[in-house]
């Protein structure tokens, strides 16, 4: 590769954008568009995603830090805890799962989860 300048490319629609370097959209209707989507339903959407996750994330925590270290799911989903919203999945070849909410990853049976840890080497 002997061009390094990367083609910037529409945020919107992901069409290549020429001219000016401040540029973010290739035209008005994508940064209307683009817009729309920043303010209406989809950040709606997203920010109701991300504070599911988020409050995920806050549990897990105050297990890391409590006594109690194979809390049971359903005492967890009285409090909030939503075990359907995870950030990553990996399931080993011995049948072990390991679930992810950011930087905390951990195992569950049926009923409980355990080995609730921060996984530094995911950042
Ligand atoms: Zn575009």
């Amino acid at each position: 590769m002997t061009d390094k300048k990367e083609t910037r490319r529409c945020l919107n629609c992901g069409s290549p954008i020429t001219g000016r370097s401040d540029k973010l959209f290739c035209c008005g209707r994508c940064k209307n568009e683009w817009h729309n989507k920043m303010t209406g339903s989809e950040k709606r959407r997203r920010e109701k995603v991300f504070g599911i996750l988020w409050r995920n994330y806050k549990i897990l925590e105050l297990m890391l830090e409590g006594e109690e270290h194979t809390p049971e799911i359903a005492t967890l989903a009285e409090n909030g805890f939503r075990p359907d919203f995870i950030t990553g999945y990996q399931r080993f070849r011995t049948g072990r799962e390991e679930f992810r909410c950011f930087d905390i990853t951990y195992n569950k049976t049926e009923a409980r989860l355990y080995n609730i840890r921060r996984a530094p080497e995911l950042l």
